[in-house]
């Protein structure tokens, strides 16, 4: 996900907090890989099953106002086609049927999620992010579906335990979450699912974007 800093969009209050939450999402991809990449050199790879898309079966993710605005922005401008797709979406069954995400396309194996690059931040971070412990130490716990690395028999780590076992620590999740709340706190309780927020977001952005390209208009959006 990247948006050019020359863009007027970016200019908007829309467009800059989209920015601003690119480079958020850069920053977990950034510590993303060199945990995973940590864990390599250390032996003990940690690695999703090839093709799963467990975590998207029976999942809808909530979303804050500014994540569901960066999907918003990257149907808008980069994948049209996907708008209609969520119009028509009667949504799937819970469980492990189809997902209710109407961004889950269950044919495409390794590649199911149709909004990868703007995916929203509990997509993002799971299977590879900490979480703090009643101390406030990170812990990490591998997904059930994650093979156990060779030599290990366990699926939960203590702070300690995640940098002796994996040389690194993952993005912790309640950090992340504080940065993307600090973007729009006028709107932090604005919590809600995609498919109920994403309607709103589409006309934010979409009129964000035209005042964007008029230089007439304000740039208030
Ligand atoms: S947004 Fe993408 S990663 Fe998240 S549930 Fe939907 S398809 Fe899966």
């Amino acid at each position: 996900m990247q948006l050019d800093t020359q863009n007027p969009f970016v200019q908007t209050a829309t467009g800059n907090r989209i920015a601003q939450l690119a480079e958020i999402y850069r920053a977990i991809e950034q510590e993303q890989r060199a945990f995973i990449e940590s864990s390599l050199a250390c032996g003990k790879p940690l690695r999703c099953p090839a093709h799963c898309s467990s975590c998207c079966h029976g999942f809808m993710p909530d979303v804050l106002p500014v994540e569901a605005d960066a999907i918003a922005w990257f149907l808008l401008t980069q994948a049209e086609p996907l708008i209609e797709r969520f119009h028509s979406f009667s949504g799937g069954t819970a469980g492990r049927g189809p997902s209710p995400c109407p961004f889950h396309d269950p044919n495409r194996p390794g590649a199911n999620c149709l909004i990868y690059p703007v995916r929203p931040l509990v997509c993002r971070l799971f299977g590879f992010a900490a979480v703090l412990d009643k101390e406030g130490n990170p812990s990490f716990s591998l997904c059930r579906h994650m093979p156990i690395p060779s030599g290990l028999h366990q699926r939960y780590f203590t702070s300690d335990a995640i940098e002796r076992t994996f040389g690194a620590l993952p993005p912790v999740m309640s950090k992340m979450a504080m940065a993307v709340l600090a973007l729009d706190p006028h709107h932090s309780g604005h919590r809600s699912s995609l498919s109920e927020a994403l309607p709103g977001a589409l006309t934010r952005v979409g009129m964000a974007l035209r005042f964007s390209l008029s230089p007439d208009e304000p740039r208030a959006a």
